[in-house]
């Protein structure tokens, strides 16, 4: 629904700031409103009341405070959800939330669909519809949050794993995260909100640039140049070696390290011979493997590693003294797993929004 009216959400602090001044405000009424929208989680101009009168009677007549609606919700099993949001120009995205005894995380969309077209992720079916602005993806934060009555202060783990490459809408993504990491905005600290990339060398690089930078995990998926570009075509344009080499490089804060993922298909990248290549490509460098068993599906032709084989690999990069997680995908029976996040509208028991 589109009603000429502007949305707050998506504007930093300078921004509100100057958009203060326009309305013929102290720069202070924007900083006051930057905290009322991303640390309170105000809803509405109206409810803003430790604001001017005269101020919020402007604001009103122009702009609002908009999140994404929520369209549908898959509710898992295991207790994660998928919520499925409809963005202002009816654009649908997905958004994950898993629940966890101390902390919350939630698995955030960079982009509507994909262009990246890894073979095993069932996103890159899509294609890519367009990039999320950073409003929109702070939206999906606050949509969430609202939607599970998550208080401000929770403990939230954000990981920009859903939908989309982050670096190529890097702009955007790193907007959103200034703010989610910013003690006047959201307060949620960089340690605890996480970039996956499939590996776009130069953008990581920037990145590494940003004192303001989050974690970094990278879709590694292979232990060999050739076997990658099978799998990741943009290994093509980034091979493996450059990529590894923008990691080394990445800064790190005292115990932070760099997640590389690896999704185990059969018979593919799973052997002993695998582990051991991807234990030497590693090695010296202060990072951790999640081993994702692959979530499979009809369209696709791979099979999940059986788990002797996961647990055989681990063992491998263990011997070598890289840490190596299994992660077991939660949401699997509602397509909300990793790789299966594709707009699915039929598959697992709906809830009520
Ligand atoms: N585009 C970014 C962020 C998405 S994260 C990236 O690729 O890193 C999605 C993660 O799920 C990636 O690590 C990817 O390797 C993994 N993945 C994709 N398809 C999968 C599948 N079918 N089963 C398991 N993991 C998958
Ligand atoms: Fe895009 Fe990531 Fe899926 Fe590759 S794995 S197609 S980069 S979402």
């Amino acid at each position: 629904m589109n009603t000429g009216m502007q949305n707050l959400v998506g504007l930093d602090r300078q921004e509100l700031e100057r958009l203060a001044q326009s309305l013929g405000q102290a720069p202070y009424r924007g900083r006051q409103l930057y905290r009322a929208i991303y640390r309170r989680r105000a809803t509405a101009i109206a409810s803003l009341t430790d604001l001017d009168k005269d101020f919020k009677a402007a604001l009103a007549a122009q702009y609002n405070v908009d999140y994404p609606r929520v369209q549908s919700v898959f509710t898992s099993r295991d207790g994660a959800a998928r919520y499925l949001l409809r963005l202002q120009d009816d654009t649908l995205i997905e958004t994950v939330y898993m629940p966890e005894e101390q902390r919350t995380t939630l698995c955030l969309s960079s982009q509507a669909g994909c262009a990246v077209d890894c073979r095993f992720c069932f996103t890159a079916l899509l294609g890519l519809e367009r990039n999320l602005s950073a409003g929109e993806i702070l939206g999906q934060v606050l949509a969430i949050t609202k939607a599970r009555e998550i208080l401000p202060g929770a403990r939230l783990n954000l990981v920009f794993m859903g939908m989309g490459e982050p670096l190529l809408n890097l702009a955007q993504v790193m907007k959103s995260v200034h703010i989610l990491a910013d003690a006047q905005g959201f307060g949620i600290p960089l340690r605890r909100i996480t970039i996956s990339t499939s590996g776009i060398v130069p953008r990581i690089s920037e990145m590494a640039r940003d004192p303001r930078r989050p974690k970094l995990a990278v879709s590694l998926n292979a232990s060999s140049e050739e076997q990658r570009t099978e799998l990741m075509p943009i290994n093509r344009k980034y091979p493996l070696r450059e990529l590894l080499r923008a990691c080394r490089a990445y800064p790190l804060r005292p115990r932070e390290l760099v997640t590389f993922e690896y999704v185990l298909l059969d018979g593919f990248n799973d052997s002993d011979a695998d582990a051991r290549r991807v234990a030497e490509l590693l090695r010296g460098m202060r990072a951790k493997v999640n081993l994702i068993p692959y979530n499979s599906g009809s369209e696709l032709p791979y099979r999940a590693s059986p788990l002797g084989r996961v647990l055989a690999f681990q063992e491998i990069l263990a011997g070598s003294r890289i840490p190596a997680y299994i992660r077991i995908s939660r949401g699997q029976d509602i397509g909300a797993a990793c790789g299966q996040l594709r707009l699915e509208g039929t598959r697992g028991v709906e809830t009520a929004p």
